[in-house]
């Protein structure tokens, strides 16, 4: 098996670990690595087509896209060893990974390891709701890829399970796109995310938001025909017809590399997590400030 040697392993190639690379090398290392499973650095910016990106950074409202773009010239500055279409499978106590790429599996041994692996979202089954598992749910962050990256369709009249920033995203774009947008569910007393998303996705497209809600019951059989809806203070509960269910109900820091490396112990302080992978950031300018902030820490 082939075997690397690395100062710096970064898992991960969003804006987190770009911004990481760019750490380390102003930190004075020079062999540093990016291993990225897909092919493209960027991570989630790379399905994000809407405007609302940068706004902190560069002073300028950036799709994910166009971010992701700007970031990655930057990054001629690490001098970075980039490997993409790498996956990392396992990280070790004794500073080596296991790698997986075209070329096959091999292994790296370094001095610090970043985790920017990103986040994932939580799916319906995370939830207590009676009914079967037919074909059409899906988490938002699935449905902006397979719209926005494979150019595929999702379905022709939606309901959304939760309205934070992700959920009114998707909301608004399948909206414009003339699709049906039922309504969106949301179990609290107002809508959550951020206001300017609110009215640019929310009240612009007129989305019917279901309050103090929650969904109790999937209808249908090989594909959703339709989700009960029970409102919280009366218990009254409605069928919603429906050929899709999008889910926006929260995300959780992936960090798998770590729990399966140091299932007892805690994390040693040779083993960074950022971005996403840390705690979950609301907007991209706080992700890249966080990888760059590792020029002090690595
Ligand atoms: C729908 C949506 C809308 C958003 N809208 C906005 C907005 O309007 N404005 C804004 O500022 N922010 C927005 N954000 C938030 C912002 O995009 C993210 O917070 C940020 O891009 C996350 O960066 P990250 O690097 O932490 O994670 P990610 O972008 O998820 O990157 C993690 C990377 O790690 C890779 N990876 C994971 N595990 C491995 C492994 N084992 N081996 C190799 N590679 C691995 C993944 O493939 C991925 O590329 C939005 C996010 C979403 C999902």
């Amino acid at each position: 098996m082939e075997r690397y040697a690395y100062d710096v392993l970064i898992i991960g190639g969003g804006a987190a670990g770009m911004a990481a690379a760019l750490a380390a090398r102003r930190r004075g290392y020079r062999r540093i690595l990016i291993a990225e499973r897909n092919k493209e650095l960027g991570g989630v910016l790379l399905q994000c087509t809407h405007t609302g990106f940068g706004l902190g950074y560069y002073r300028e409202d950036l799709t994910g896209i166009e971010y992701a773009r700007r970031f990655r010239s930057l990054l001629r500055e690490s001098g970075a060893d980039i490997f993409t279409g790498t996956s990392v499978i396992r990280i070790f106590p004794d500073r080596s990974a296991l790698l997986s790429g075209a070329g096959g599996v091999f292994q790296v041994a370094y001095r610090k390891c970043v985790l920017a692996s990103g986040c994932r979202e939580k799916t319906i089954w995370s939830q207590d709701v009676a009914g079967s598992r037919p074909a059409g749910i899906m988490t938002c962050g699935t449905a902006q890829k397979l719209i926005n990256v494979d150019g595929l369709d999702v379905g022709n009249e939606i309901v959304i399970a939760g309205t934070g920033d992700v959920g009114q995203v998707m909301a608004g774009q399948l909206a414009a796109s003339g699709v049906h947008v039922i309504a969106m569910i949301e179990k609290e007393d107002r809508p959550g995310g951020r206001r300017r998303n609110r009215e640019r996705f929310l009240e612009a497209y007129d989305i019917p938001v279901v309050l103090r809600s929650v969904i109790t019951r999937i209808v249908g059989s090989r594909r959703i025909e339709g989700v009960l809806v029970r409102n919280l203070d009366s218990g009254g509960e409605t069928f919603l017809a429906c050929d899709t269910l999008l889910t926006a109900i929260g995300m959780i820091p992936d960090r798998q590399l770590l729990e399966d490396c140091f299932p007892d112990s805690g994390v040693p302080d040779w083993v960074l997590p950022v971005g996403n992978c840390d705690y979950v950031h609301d907007v991209v300018d706080g992700v890249t400030l966080d990888g760059l902030r590792l020029e002090t820490l690595l």
